[in-house]
């Protein structure tokens, strides 16, 4: 079986000459697969990591998320049951948003609860499986897991040695894209510098998820760059800046969405101006995200959002 993914890798001439900078970008948003980004690869890592396929899985996350996306996705194409414990409000159950009924289009079971009772369903779900004589195997939520960062700690391997970037730019949610290609970053002479951009932590918060993510992909101890300064007020949240990058992106037909990767770009964006990155080979790791931005321009967006 050849588990291997290829996403094209882009030079950027028209953004690029823009911030006048040398611009790449890895276009994890084109993954051969539905709805294609960064989850692809950390789920087709943990399925495969698996030793017995599973009758069903269980996972987490919010009824709109990619992760719960793709995780359906995956079990559908394969053939395994798929129970997905929603963060929601039982409002979300009823009216049926789009994402909740593309989840169900796909097979899966969903229960919408409210963000306390996550664990105690989850648990729930898994030992009633276990109850009927099935094999259930739990996904931790946004695929935080050692076969999620070691996806990205190889993609990035192979992606870096033949670049040769010397900045890296990703968003930054769980942590295990950015710990991953920090890993990846460790074993390439000279070390290009990977900055992962929080869509919603804190330094504080964030970095240790990432140094358990590069632990995982082997990289104990390594330093972490975690740029917090452009999440906006956290998840979902916006200010000028990430609204700028959407549209200087799009303008140049490079798709980016206000949740994950427009952030990202935002602080590309931010360190070309300040001309750290003047003449610098440059990589946008992009992370997929066009959900997130098609559910947003279908719905109608307050004056001023963020802080
Ligand atoms: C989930 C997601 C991220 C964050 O990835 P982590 O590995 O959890 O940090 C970034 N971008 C997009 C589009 C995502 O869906």
């Amino acid at each position: 079986m050849n588990d291997s993914l290829d996403a094209p890798l882009q030079r950027l001439r028209g953004l690029g000459d823009h911030l006048q900078i040398e611009l790449f970008a890895q276009r994890d948003d084109l993954l051969p697969f539905p709805l294609a980004g960064n989850k692809v690869r950390k789920l087709r890592a943990e399925f495969s990591s698996l030793h017995e396929v599973p009758d069903v899985v269980v996972t987490n996350g919010a009824v709109n998320s990619n992760h719960c996306r793709t995780v359906a996705l995956m079990a559908a194409e394969r053939g395994i049951a798929a129970h997905l414990v929603l963060h929601g409000s039982p409002q979300d159950e009823s009216t049926g948003s789009p994402a909740l009924r593309l989840l169900n289009e796909l097979g899966a079971r969903t229960s919408v609860v409210t963000p306390d009772a996550i664990a105690s369903k989850i648990a729930a779900v898994r030992a009633g499986a276990l109850a009927a004589g099935l094999r259930a195997h739990v996904i931790p939520g946004g695929c935080h897991s050692p076969a999620g960062a070691n996806a990205y700690q190889e993609a990035g391997l192979a992606v870096f040695e033949r670049l040769r970037p010397e900045f890296v730019f990703v968003a930054c949610g769980t942590g295990a894209t950015h710990g991953g290609l920090a890993a990846a970053s460790a074993l390439v002479s000279p070390s290009p510098a990977v900055i992962g951009v929080s869509v919603a932590r804190s330094a504080e918060r964030g970095i240790p998820q990432v140094e358990q993510a590069a632990a995982w992909a082997g990289a104990d101890g390594i330093d972490i760059e975690f740029d917090d300064s452009f999440r906006a007020g956290g998840y979902g949240h916006t200010d000028p800046r990430t609204d700028a990058a959407v549209a200087l992106g799009w303008s140049h037909g490079f798709p980016l969405d206000a949740t994950y990767t427009a952030k990202a770009f935002a602080a590309l964006i931010d360190y070309a101006r300040r001309g750290v990155l003047t003449g610098r080979r440059v990589l946008f790791w992009h992370t997929g995200g066009l959900w997130n931005h098609l559910d947003r321009l279908q719905t109608p967006q307050p004056e001023n959002e963020g802080d």
